[in-house]
C-alpha cells in the first residue's frame, strides 16, 4: 500500500522552545522530505492553564529561523486544519463518551477535597503519591460505583465531572519503537488518566491519539519523556481505531547536561543557551537566551543538532540539510541520552562561519556591526572584512571584536606591550617605513609585507621585532589578523596615520 508519510511536531505553547524540541521538528522534517511526506504543526494547547501569550508565535518565528517550515500549520493551512487544538474542542467529547459506552473509560465525580483525602489515606512509604487506578477507583465517586440513575442526575445538574479511562488491572501491552524495538508495559501501574476535563476539553492523552487517528499521522516521533504515556495511548488507538492504524512512533534520547537532562537552569548557570531563541516570559520578564542571539548561524545550529543523538556511521560532522534528507535515518539514531557540550556547539558554528561565503554572512554579521554603531553601508568594504576575519569566529558577534577597528581608531593602544622594548633603531625603521609606505605605488598586503621585511633586513632587525608594535599600531592590541592584511584593508592614509599617531606617543 502506498501511504503518503505524514508526520507531526506537537508542541505546547507553554514557554522557549528547547533545543530538544527544535531537535523533534529537524528529525520529522528530515524524515518528511526523506519519504516525500508532510510535515504537520499542531498546536497542543488544550491545558488553559498552561497558556502562554506569545508562546505559539515565538514557536513558529524559531522553525522560520530554522528555516524548517512545516507544511501544514496553523500558519501554512492545509487540508487537516484546524491545527490549534483548542479550536477542535468539539471533535474530542464524542471519542470519550465512545470509550465510555464501550467500559473503557467512565465518569468521575470526586471533588477536588476528595481527590485529596483519597490520597492522604493511601499515601505511605512504599506508595507517596497514591495514584486514581484499580486499587482505588471503586472506593470514589463514579460511574462504576453510582447507579446509573444516580450517574444521570450528576450530569443532568451540570455536577462538574471527567472521563477517565479504565485502566485493565493486569495486561502487558507493547510497541515497536523505531529507536528502542519493542517495548512493553504492565499496565497494574498505570492510573486510570483523565481523558475529558470537567471544562469539556481534553487532555493530552484523548488528544494526542485522536489527532494523530484524524490527521492520518503515520510516524510520531517524540522525546523519551513521554514513554510513560505510551501504554495510556496503546489502549487509546486498540479502543477506539485498532492498533493497526497507530502511527510508528520513535522516543528520540534525552538531552544531557552537566548533571543529568539539559535545563534552562543549566544554560543561566554554565552560560549558554538552551533555547532557540531569546525567550522573555511574559509573566515574570525572565530573559532567557536563544542560540539565534548568541550568535549562531541556522545551518550550524541544525547541524548540531542532528548529530545530537544520530550519525551516519562515519567520522564525517558537517552535514548540510540537504545532505542530512539523504543520510538521516531513524534507525542511527541512539536510544542513550545525548550530552550536549557547548564547546562542540561552538566548534560547529566556527566550522560553518569558515565554510560560508561573504555573501552568506553578510545578513547575520551586518546587524552585528551596526548594533554597535559601526557604519556598515560599503558593502563591498565589509566583504573583505568579513573574508578576512571569519576564521577567527566563533560566533556571530566575535566579528564586532576582529574588525571593529577597521571602522574606527582604536580608543586604547597597548603601549605597554611596545615600550619595554622600543629604542631608537625601531623609530627610526618606522619613520623608513612611513616613508616607503606613502611612496608604493600598489598598496597590497604581499607588497607591503615584503618592503616592511626588507627595511627591517637593511636595519638589522628581525621582522618579529617590529611586527608586534606594528599589529598594535594599527588595532590597539596583540589580536586581529594578519597584518599586512589589515593594513590593505585600512588603505594606505590611515595606515600612516596610525603608525604616525603611536610613534609620537611612544617618543
Ligand atoms: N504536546 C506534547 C509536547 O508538548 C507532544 C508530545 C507528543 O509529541 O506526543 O511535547
Amino acid at each position: 500500500m502506498d501511504t503518503t508519510v505524514r508526520v507531526r511536531f506537537a508542541p505546547s505553547p507553554t514557554g522557549g522552545l528547547h533545543l530538544g524540541g527544535v531537535r523533534t521538528v529537524l528529525y520529522n522534517y528530515l524524515f518528511a522530505r526523506q519519504h516525500r511526506g508532510e510535515f504537520v504543526l499542531r498546536i497542543e494547547d488544550t491545558d488553559q492553564n498552561r497558556y502562554v501569550q506569545g508562546a505559539e508565535a515565538y514557536i513558529f518565528d524559531c522553525l522560520q529561523w530554522c528555516g524548517l517550515e512545516p507544511d501544514e500549520s496553523v500558519v501554512h493551512g492545509g487540508a487537516y486544519g484546524p491545527y490549534r487544538q483548542s479550536e477542535r474542542k468539539e471533535n474530542y467529547r464524542q471519542y470519550a463518551e465512545q470509550l465510555v459506552r464501550d467500559g473503557h473509560a467512565y465518569y468521575a465525580f470526586d471533588t477536588p477535597e476528595e481527590l485529596e483525602k483519597m490520597r492522604q489515606e493511601n499515601r505511605s512509604e512504599t506508595n507517596p503519591s497514591p495514584q486514581y487506578d484499580h486499587a482505588v477507583r471503586n472506593r470514589m465517586k463514579n460511574s462504576l460505583t453510582l447507579k446509573e440513575e444516580e450517574v444521570n442526575r450528576l450530569i443532568k445538574e451540570g455536577i462538574p465531572h471527567v472521563i477517565r479511562i479504565l485502566i485493565p488491572k493486569e495486561e502487558r501491552v507493547s510497541f515497536t519503537d523505531m529507536i528502542r524495538g519493542e517495548v512493553s508495559f504492565e499496565t497494574s501501574v498505570v492510573d486510570d488518566k483523565v481523558l475529558l476535563k470537567a471544562d469539556g476539553m481534553p487532555t493530552y492523552h484523548l488528544a494526542v491519539v485522536v489527532d494523530d487517528f484524524l490527521m492520518k499521522i503515520t510516524h510520531a516521533f517524540r522525546g523519551e519523556e513521554w514513554l510513560p504515556s505510551a501504554p495510556v495511548h496503546i489502549l487509546l488507538w486498540k479502543y477506539l481505531f485498532g492498533l493497526d492504524k497507530m502511527p510508528q512512533w520513535a522516543h528520540l534520547p534525552l538531552i544531557l547536561g552537566p548533571n543529568g537532562k539539559l535545563s534552562k537552569r543549566d544554560g543561566a548557570k554554565y552560560g549558554f543557551p538552551v533555547f532557540a531563541m531569546n525567550w522573555t516570559d511574559p509573566v515574570t520578564g525572565e530573559l532567557t537566551e536563544g542560540f539565534k542571539e548568541k550568535g549562531f548561524l541556522p545551518e550550524a545550529f541544525i547541524n548540531l543538532l542532528a548529530l545530537l543523538g544520530w550519525n551516519d556511521g562515519t567520522d564525517q560532522e558537517i552535514f548540510r540539510l540537504e545532505e542530512l534528507v539523504e543520510k538521516f535515518s531513524m534507525d542511527r539514531v541512539h536510544s542513550g541520552g545525548a550530552r550536549f557540550d557547548y564547546e562542540k556547539a561552538k566548534w560547529f558554528n566556527h566550522e560553518w562561519i569558515k565554510a560560508s561565503n561573504a555573501g552568506r554572512l553578510m545578513p547575520f554579521v551586518k546587524p552585528v556591526l551596526e548594533a554597535k554603531g559601526l557604519p556598515v553601508n560599503d558593502e563591498s568594504f565589509l566583504e573583505k572584512i568579513i573574508t578576512l576575519v571569519k576564521e577567527r569566529c566563533h560566533l556571530l558577534p566575535d566579528f564586532y571584536d576582529q574588525s571593529f577597528f577597521f571602522f574606527k581608531s582604536p580608543e586604547k593602544i597597548d603601549l605597554e606591550a611596545i615600550q619595554p622594548k622600543w629604542n631608537e633603531q625601531k623609530q627610526l625603521f618606522f619613520a623608513e617605513v612611513i616613508r616607503n609606505f606613502e611612496l608604493d605605488p600598489e598598496w597590497k598586503a604581499s607588497i607591503l609585507e615584503s618592503n616592511f621585511k626588507e627595511i627591517a633586513a637593511a636595519n638589522h632587525i628581525k621582522p618579529g621585532d617590529v611586527l608586534l608594535p606594528f599589529r598594535i599600531m594599527l588595532v590597539g592590541g596583540k589580536f586581529g589578523p594578519g597584518v599586512f592584511d589589515i593594513a590593505e584593508i585600512l588603505g594606505r592614509d590611515e595606515t600612516i596615520h596610525r603608525i604616525k599617531e603611536t610613534l609620537l606617543r611612544l617618543s
